[in-house]
């Protein structure tokens, strides 16, 4: 069965053409700077052949009706016609409090995606557009949302509310939601199996370290408590969000420095975390080389992005009673040994002991603490696109 698995942000849509008999990637690529001069369309298919495709795509629906072809291509696509497309996954960023699972996707759904909007306007606008666009061009088959948001809403009330007047909870829905479930979701079963036991049985902190980094504890399969809130910028000091910081810093900044609401939220998201602090870059191998070479504030920043992430483990693991299992994913937890060498470090107190040689490697399934330690680290990198083929496929197979 092929199912198409589409992630559609504002200027950008991320896809992958799956086969779900092999749970094999046929082909995969990127539409970028849609409605921005100079957009293009990447992809590499199974068979290594690459294709660039510089084209105008002035909107949505251009860019999927290209990505099509791109599909259908005889020389760089993977399937002869679009009717071979089974189905399509979507990844939704907010489901609200509405969705707790993948759902097919019908009128009504949009309507409400529609209204959850509100909630994630920058991610579920373009996320809506892709659907409905997808429904249009690809119709008679299912589609199916799959949401960032689903996996957290186990996480139960003493601990999603925030302490603000209740009111706010009823009249706006403030709460925390948590993102990444997908991943979380994924990284936990796989971790799980790995280890040979079932996801019940064990208690596991996921760290998903990339440009946006949260951790969730997972206790009997499902999630207990994640780092990110209400929106993502919560939880962890990220790439260029600030993770949690006292709300009062917010409304003093806004008035010593005459911050308008969207010059603060461009602060709060875009130029602080890692890049704030170091001045230097958001991304972890530049922070790795300048703190090598004796930067100071690199380093200030690798240690509190570090000392973060493990004070967060300490938190989880009262919260799961216990742990057995910590597991690295993204960008940062798949590929800096650097960075899990640290944070394991941090749990020497726990008698986990890291093995170095292990820990030497990018981007592979492996157990990086020594035999015999009573907590398992890993690496496990997440596959966020099988986990939506599967959801999907599950959906459109009943
Ligand atoms: P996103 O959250 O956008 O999906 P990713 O999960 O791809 O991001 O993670 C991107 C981050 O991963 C960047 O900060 C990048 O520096 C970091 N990263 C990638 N490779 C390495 C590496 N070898 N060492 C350290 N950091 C790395």
């Amino acid at each position: 069965m092929l199912i198409l698995v589409v992630n559609c942000g504002s200027s950008s849509i991320k896809y992958k053409l799956m086969d779900m008999e092999q749970e094999t990637v046929l082909l995969s690529g990127l539409a970028e700077r849609i409605g921005i001069a100079g957009s293009r369309i990447k992809q590499e298919s199974q068979a290594g052949k690459e294709l660039v495709l510089e084209q105008d795509l002035p909107n949505h629906k251009v860019a999927l009706e290209t990505i099509l072809k791109c599909i259908t291509d005889q020389t760089y696509g993977a399937i002869s016609d679009i009717s071979m497309i089974k189905a399509v996954g979507h990844r939704v960023v907010h489901g609200g409090e509405e969705f707790n699972k993948s759902v097919l996707i019908n009128d009504e759904l949009i309507k409400v995606l529609e209204e959850l909007s509100d909630l994630a306007p920058l991610h579920n606008p373009p996320n809506v557009v892709g659907i409905k666009t997808c429904r249009e061009i690809l119709p008679g088959i299912p589609h199916v949302a799959v949401f960032d948001t689903a996996f957290h809403q186990s996480i139960p009330k003493h601990a999603f509310m925030y302490g603000i007047p209740y009111q706010y909870y009823e009249k706006y829905k403030i709460r925390k939601y948590g993102f990444h479930g997908t991943s979380h979701k994924y990284v936990s079963g796989r971790a799980a199996e790995i280890l040979g036991k079932s996801v019940e049985e064990l208690k596991i902190i996921v760290c998903h370290l990339g440009n946006g980094s949260s951790i969730t504890a997972v206790g009997n399969g499902v999630s207990v408590d994640t780092t990110m809130g209400f929106t993502p910028l919560a939880g962890l000091p990220m790439g260029t969000r600030t993770g949690d910081i006292d709300p009062a810093i917010v409304t003093f900044l806004m008035e010593k420095e005459n911050l308008s609401i969207d010059e603060t939220n461009n602060l709060l998201n875009k130029q602080s975390g890692v890049l704030g602090i170091s001045g230097i870059s958001s991304d972890f191998r530049d922070l790795e080389d300048a703190a090598n070479q004796g930067n100071e504030r690199a380093e200030l920043a690798l240690s509190m992005f570090a000392y973060s992430i493990n004070k967060w483990i300490g938190a989880f693991t009262a919260a799961l009673g216990g742990l057995d299992v910590v597991v690295f994913t993204g960008g940062i937890g798949e590929n800096s040994k650097d960075m899990r060498a640290r944070v394991l470090k941090g749990l020497a107190y726990t008698g986990l002991e890291i093995d170095e040689e292990k820990n030497n490697s990018r981007g592979k399934e492996v157990i990086i603490s020594k035999p015999g330690s009573p907590i398992t680290a890993m690496v496990v990198p997440t596959n966020e696109e099988l986990m939506i083929a599967r959801e999907t496929k599950v959906l459109a197979t009943r």
